[in-house]
C-alpha cells in the first residue's frame, strides 16, 4: 500500500486515533475492530491469502514493501520537523536505551512478572497430561450423552480460561517494562507523554493481570486436583497487581482511546 493510500485511510473519521497504542493486541476478540485503523490495514496487507503464511516468502516480499514505505513517510516527516536524521547519533541512542532497557527489567514488578511467565510455562509443561486427559475425558462425556452434564459448554470453558491466560502471560511483562520506561525516561521539561504513556502501557498490564487471574479461577473447578498449584499463581498475580498499582497509582483513571471513552457499535 503506498504512502498516499495510508494518508487517505488515516483521514477516515471512522477510525479512533491511537486507539492501538493501548490495547492487548488481540485482534480477534476486539470490539473495535471497524474502528481501529492498525486492523484495517493489517486486512488490506493481508488480502492475498499467501502473505498469511509467514514461511512464504510473499509475506517477506509484503514486510519489506510496508517497511519501505514507512521508512518514507518517517523522512518525509522528518524533514518536516527540521529533523536530520543524517545527524542522529544512533550508537549514542542505542547505548541509553539499553541502559534504560536494563533498568525497566530491574524494577521489581518487571521482575515479578517474569517470574510469573517461567511459573506459568512450569505448570503447562507439568500438566500436560492432565489437560490432555481432560479433554479426552470430556470427548467422552460427550459421546456417551450423560445428562446433567455440558461437556461441550466445559471444553469452551476451559479453552477460554486457557487461551487467556497464554495471550496475556508474556504481554504483562512487556507492557510493564515499557511503563517502566515512560518513568524513567521522564524529562522535567516534557513530563507529559511519557507519564502518561507509562499509565497507560500499566493500565493495560493490569487489565492483562485481572484477566488472568478470572481465566485461572475459571480453571479451578476444572482442575480441583490442581487447586494448590493455581492458588499459588493467582497469589503471584493478586501480589503483581498490588505492585503495579503501587507504583503507577494513576494507571486506573488513565482514558484508553477507544476502549474508555466510546461504546462498541
Ligand atoms: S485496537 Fe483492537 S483491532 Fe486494533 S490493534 Fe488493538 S486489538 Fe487489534
Amino acid at each position: 500500500m503506498d504512502n498516499k493510500r495510508i494518508e487517505e485511510l488515516a483521514k477516515n473519521p471512522r477510525f479512533i486515533t491511537g486507539i492501538y497504542n493501548y490495547c492487548d493486541r488481540w485482534c480477534e476478540r476486539c470490539v473495535f475492530t471497524s474502528r481501529c485503523m492498525n486492523y484495517a490495514l493489517s486486512e488490506v496487507e493481508s488480502s492475498d491469502p499467501e502473505t498469511r503464511d509467514i514461511n512464504n516468502k510473499a509475506f517477506w516480499d509484503k514486510l519489506g514493501e510496508i517497511l519501505s514505505s514507512t521508512l518514507e513517510m518517517v523522512k518525509e516527516k522528518a524533514k518536516e520537523m527540521g529533523i536530520d536524521l543524517d545527524a542522529i547519533d544512533y550508537e549514542k541512542i542505542a547505548n541509553e536505551e539499553e541502559q534504560v532497557h536494563r533498568m525497566a527489567e530491574k524494577q521489581p514488578y518487571s521482575i515479578a512478572a517474569m517470574e510469573y511467565i517461567g511459573k506459568v510455562d512450569d505448570w503447562f509443561k507439568s500438566n500436560k497430561e492432565q489437560l490432555e486427559a481432560k479433554g479426552d475425558e470430556l470427548v467422552s462425556q460427550s459421546q456417551a450423552c450423560i445428562s446433567d452434564t455440558n461437556p461441550e459448554d466445559d471444553a469452551v470453558k476451559i479453552n477460554d480460561c486457557l487461551e487467556v491466560i497464554r495471550w496475556y502471560e508474556h504481554q504483562i511483562y512487556v507492557k510493564l517494562c515499557r511503563a517502566a520506561t515512560g518513568l524513567i525516561c521522564t524529562n522535567p521539561n516534557d513530563t507529559e507523554f511519557s507519564i502518561d504513556d507509562a499509565n497507560g502501557s500499566a493500565k493495560v498490564a493490569i487489565i492483562g493481570i485481572e484477566r488472568s487471574i478470572a481465566a485461572w479461577a475459571g480453571l479451578l473447578p476444572h482442575f480441583p486436583e490442581q487447586e494448590g498449584s493455581i492458588l499459588g499463581l493467582l497469589v503471584i498475580l493478586k501480589r503483581l497487581q498490588a505492585q503495579v498499582e503501587s507504583a503507577f497509582p494513576n494507571a486506573r483513571s488513565f482514558q484508553r482511546p477507544g476502549f474508555d471513552t466510546e461504546k462498541p457499535k
